[in-house]
């Protein structure tokens, strides 16, 4: 039977490679809705190209019909009953609601969006577990993990049950791993959005120089698959054909390999269990010659040793953590602030809160704004003379 599938974020690369995912399996995906938050003429041609029934942008909120497509709240968007499986491909905190509401609904969540689980990793997975509803990785290192564990396993959500030691995520180590630390103070937006291996959207491929990414993918993957932080390592992996390795407790590993592709780990998911033929580009194991595994350097990424202190403080300090690096990349993606001050911007954010144990949303989404207020605010200060 074919499975109805809602986009959120359609306009953004995950989002497009999504439809492209969709175009190749007619037989077995279908588009019901989509939504997008920026690039409102893209979504146009989107709904004017796919037809789908339902839509949903901020611009149009007040509009009945867009381009033929019925116009949703979001929350409802997330839920119809037409849905079977939503894909949440937004950045940032705006994918937390949106995720709640279709988990709510029981529908299957294909998530994207790392910072849902960074900031409310513990409410997220709790309200999956009373809907009977699952989350689905489509971020490459845990659906890697996902596609180890299948077999070997029970992987429900939230929670993995079986032989495993320990799973270890690969970083590339972004696009300064080999710049000079002295030097990383005078880097600009265009030169850290070139990413040596992925191709993704700016906050991510920010995020992938910082190694704030791989800090986010550390606490990601312990919501999900429920293990503690000490059974969960990060080894710089130049190449980014590995994306994961499970450790089982024999002493052997699985790894998960394949060409830096997104569509791979989306069309696994979206025809989750059966892996279908794709025709995307192939890995030559031949032409790659060697693959590489090395430690962090440590004291290159500071921003990741950020995301692992707030990951032991738990609580809302993971929020503050993402709210905070949202507001500083951003900051730095309009030249606002230097490539280093992302991450003193998020250690004053961090210093500045006092964070709150099993917090509710309402207490999450207070520490977000918080956090955005502290950062902006400062920012917008003007700078101080000595
Ligand atoms: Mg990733």
């Amino acid at each position: 039977m074919s499975r109805g599938v809602v986009i959120l974020g359609s306009t953004g690369s995950v989002g497009r490679q999504a439809l492209d995912v969709i175009r190749s399996c007619p037989d077995q995906l279908h588009l019901v809705g989509l939504a997008g938050f920026k690039n409102l003429d893209l979504l146009a041609g989107q709904i004017e190209a796919w037809s789908p029934k339902y839509v949903y942008a901020p611009a149009i909120a007040g509009e009945r019909t867009w381009h033929g497509a019925i116009v949703l709240p979001l929350d409802k968007l997330c839920q119809v009953s037409e849905a079977d499986c939503v894909l949440i491909s937004t950045v940032g905190s705006s994918g937390l609601h949106p995720t709640l509401a279709a988990l709510k609904a029981g529908k299957t969540v294909a998530l994207a969006n790392k910072e849902v689980l960074v900031m409310a990793g513990q409410i997220v997975i709790e309200t999956a577990q009373r809907f009977g509803a699952r989350i689905l990785p489509i971020d490459s290192e845990h659906n890697a993990i996902w596609q180890c564990l299948v077999g070997e396993c029970t992987v429900d959500t939230g929670r993995v049950t079986g032989p495993v030691r320990r799973i270890v995520l690969t970083a590339s180590g972004g696009a300064f791993r080999d710049l000079p630390i002295d030097q990383l103070n005078s880097v600009t937006a265009k030169q850290a959005l070139a990413h040596p291996t992925w191709v993704m959207g700016e906050k991510v491929t920010i995020d992938s120089a910082t190694l704030m990414n791989k800090g986010f993918e550390v606490i990601e993957a312990h919501w999900l698959f429920g293990l503690p932080y000490d059974r969960i390592d990060v080894v710089l992996h130049r190449e980014s054909i590995v994306h994961a390795l499970v450790e089982f407790v024999d002493g052997s590993f699985k790894g998960s390999l394949g060409p830096p592709d997104m569509r791979l780990p989306l069309q696994y998911a979206l025809t989750f269990p059966e892996r279908r033929a794709g025709s995307w580009p192939r890995l030559r194991l031949e032409d790659l010659g060697h693959l590489t595994f090395a430690p962090l350097a440590s004291g290159r990424y500071p921003c990741f040793d950020l995301a692992m202190a707030a990951a032991e403080v738990g609580g809302t300090m993971p929020a503050v953590l993402s709210a905070s690096d949202d507001e500083a990349v951003l900051s730095f993606l309009k030249g606002q602030i230097a490539f280093n001050e992302i991450s003193e911007t998020v250690d004053r954010a961090m210093q500045a809160h006092q964070p709150i144990a099993r917090p509710s949303l309402d207490e999450i989404v207070a520490a977000d704004a918080e956090a955005r207020l502290s950062v902006t605010g400062r920012i917008g200060q003007p700078v101080q003379l000595a």
